[in-house]
């Protein structure tokens, strides 16, 4: 495993710091947020120290999104009235503030708890959308 000594979330994975642990797989590890926005919040983290979602190889993101889905329908997401946020911050300045990588998969219980988020839509020309498309486009074919 490619862990980091002096890592929080490094520390959990291998048991020297306790958590409630809600899921694991080989690549990720799955456990209640200490500060919950709502009943329920838990983090999922790759078995591989990386601050960020493009640091970590693909292998581990893959169990990301099965163990999320897990979670929600543990805690009721089968049902029509049970909303959930699924979050993962990469930054400072994006609210990240545990320096490796975590997805957050958080309750909504009500419009005041669980997530709650700005969100500062503009509105760009159509010659301004094609200008982002061309060069997203340009640097994924240049990625593969
Ligand atoms: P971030 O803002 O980095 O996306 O979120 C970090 C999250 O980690 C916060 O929701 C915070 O409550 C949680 N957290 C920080 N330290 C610990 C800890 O020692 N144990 C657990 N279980 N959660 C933690
Ligand atoms: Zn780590």
């Amino acid at each position: 495993m490619a862990l980091n000594a002096s890592c929080l979330f490094c520390k959990i994975i291998k048991g020297e710091i306790p958590s409630y642990k809600v899921y694991e797989t080989a690549k990720v590890y799955a456990f209640l947020d200490i500060n919950p926005l709502a009943e329920g919040h838990t983090l999922i983290i790759p078995k591989y120290h990386g601050e960020r979602t493009h640091d970590i190889p693909d292998e581990y993101l893959a169990d990301v999104a099965p163990v999320a889905k897990k979670i929600a329908l543990a805690f009721g997401a089968g049902s029509d009235d049970v909303e959930y946020n699924i979050l993962q911050n990469n930054g400072t300045l994006a609210h990240q503030v545990v320096m490796h990588v975590h997805y957050h998969v958080i309750p909504k219980p009500t419009a005041e708890s669980g997530l709650v988020i700005g969100w500062p839509q503009t509105a760009p020309s159509q010659d301004d959308l094609k200008a982002v498309h061309a060069k997203l486009i340009k640097n994924l074919e240049g990625s593969e």
